[in-house]
C-alpha cells in the first residue's frame, strides 16, 4: 500500500514506540499514586510534559494531557463559556474550521451563546478586516486553526491573535495539523494538539493554556491535571506523545524541506488537468488537495484501492457528505465530488508518491475517455 493519508493519521514513529515500550511491558504503575513506582510513572509523565511544551514553544503557560484534540477543543471551548465574564457571550469561528470546534460550538449555540461562523475567500484564508469588523466588547473567544486539514492552508494566526487581544477576547487555536509541520504562530491562548498526528499514538492529546485564561474543568474527578482534567493517566501514552512531540520538534524544517521537494514532484507527476484547492502560498505543502473537472473521486478511490488517500477529511470521506471545506472556498457539488487529497511527510518517498500520482492521473484521464 501507498499510504497517502496524513492527515488522516500518522504512522508511529520508531522511537515513539521504543519510548513507550517499557511503559506497555512492566512499568504498570498508577502515575497518581504515592509509591516508589508511582513516582517514577509521574516523573515520567512529567518529562513529557516538558517535551510537548517545548516542542509547542509558547511562553507563559502549561499543557494538559488529554484523550484526543477533539476533546482539547470540547473543554476548552465549553470550559470557557463555563467561566466566561459577565457581558461576554460570543464565539467566533470560521467556516473552515474541524467538526471538533464547529459541532461543539453548534452546541454551545444551542444553550444559548450567540455563534458567528465567518466565511473564507476562494482561497480558504480567513479576511482579517471582516474578523475586525465582527470583534467587539461580546466577544468571548474565537478559534481559528492554524493549518487546515483537508486544504492545508494556513491562517496567519499571530496577526489574528493580535485583533482578538484587542477586543479583549481570548484566542484558541486547533494546530493539530500545525504542530511539527510549520512553526507555530505565537499569540493563541489556548492550543489544541493530538498525538496520532504527529507520528505519536492514538488516544492523547493536549491543551496548552496560557496562565490565567485556562477553562473550567470538564471532567470531574480524581483531580489530576491540577484539578483541570480528572482521570488516571496513561503514562505509555503520555511519554510517546512527548517522544513525538520531542521528535518534531527535533525534525521540523528536514521534513519540512521534504515536503516541499514531495509537493513539487507531485505537482510535476500529476501532470496537467488538475486545480488545486485553496491558496498555493499560504499552506501546507504536505496537504494537496487537487480536482479534476468532471472525475468522480469516489470511483478513482475504488480503482486505487492500493493506495490510500481520502475525498477530505477522514469523517467527510466516510460519510459521503460533500466536505464543508470545499463549499466553504465556494465550490460547487460536481466540484467537491472530483477533488482529492493527497497526504504525505516524513516517511512518504518520492518514488513511491510519484507512481501514486502518475497512477492516479492516469485512472482520471481513462475515466475520461470511458465518459466522452
Ligand atoms: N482538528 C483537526 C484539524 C484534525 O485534523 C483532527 C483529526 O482529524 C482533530 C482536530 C481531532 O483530533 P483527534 O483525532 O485527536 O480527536
Amino acid at each position: 500500500m501507498i499510504y497517502l493519508d496524513y492527515q488522516a493519521t500518522t504512522p508511529l514513529a520508531p522511537e515513539v514506540a521504543k519510548a513507550m515500550g517499557p511503559w506497555i511491558d512492566e512499568k504498570f504503575a498508577n502515575p497518581h499514586s504515592p509509591s516508589r513506582w508511582g513516582h517514577e510513572a509521574a516523573a515520567g509523565v512529567e518529562v513529557a510534559r516538558k517535551q510537548v511544551e517545548r516542542a509547542i514553544g509558547l511562553k507563559g503557560g502549561s499543557v494538559a494531557f488529554t484523550g484526543s484534540a477533539t476533546e482539547a477543543l470540547n473543554w476548552a471551548l465549553k470550559g470557557t463559556v463555563e467561566k466566561a465574564p459577565k457581558g461576554r457571550n460570543r464565539i467566533i469561528t470560521v467556516a473552515t474550521e474541524h467538526a471538533a470546534v464547529l459541532d461543539t460550538c453548534e452546541w454551545l449555540a444551542g444553550q444559548g451563546i450567540d455563534l458567528t461562523v465567518l466565511p473564507v475567500g476562494r482561497d480558504g484564508l480567513l479576511d482579517l478586516d471582516l474578523l475586525e469588523r465582527e470583534l467587539d466588547e461580546r466577544v468571548l473567544v474565537v478559534s481559528v486553526m492554524m493549518v487546515n486539514n483537508e486544504i492545508g492552508v494556513r491562517q496567519p494566526l499571530t496577526a489574528i491573535s493580535e485583533l482578538v487581544h484587542n477586543a479583549g477576547a481570548i484566542m484558541l487555536s486547533d494546530a493539530v495539523q500545525a504542530i511539527g509541520r510549520v512553526e507555530l504562530c505565537n499569540g493563541p491562548d489556548l492550543v489544541a494538539i493530538s498525538g496520532h498526528k504527529i507520528h505519536g499514538p492514538k488516544g492523547i492529546g493536549a491543551l496548552w493554556m496560557r496562565k490565567g485564561k485556562e477553562p473550567a474543568p470538564l471532567i470531574h474527578g480524581g483531580g489530576q491535571e491540577r484539578g483541570l482534567r480528572s482521570g488516571t493517566l496513561s503514562p505509555a501514552l503520555c511519554v510517546g506523545l512527548g517522544a513525538a512531540a520531542k521528535l518534531a520538534e527535533e525534525r521540523c524544517t528536514r521534513d519540512y524541506d521534504h515536503v516541499q521537494k514531495l509537493w513539487n514532484a507531485a505537482i510535476d507527476a500529476l501532470g496537467p488537468g488538475w486545480t488545486v484547492n485553496g491558496s498555493t502560498t499560504h499552506r501546507y505543502h504536505g496537504n494537496l488537495n487537487v480536482r479534476r473537472e468532471g472525475v468522480d473521486s469516489a470511483r478513482l478511490l475504488a480503482d486505487l484501492r492500493d493506495i490510500s488517500f481520502s475525498l477530505g477529511s477522514a469523517c467527510a470521506s466516510g460519510s459521503g457528505r460533500p466536505s464543508h471545506v470545499l463549499k466553504a472556498l465556494g465550490l460547487d457539488y460536481r466540484q467537491t465530488r472530483s477533488s482529492i487529497r493527497l497526504g504525505f511527510g516524513r516517511y512518504t518517498t518520492q518514488t513511491e508518491l510519484v507512481d501514486a500520482c502518475r497512477r492516479l492521473a492516469r485512472a482520471a484521464i481513462e475515466q475520461e475517455k470511458l465518459d466522452a
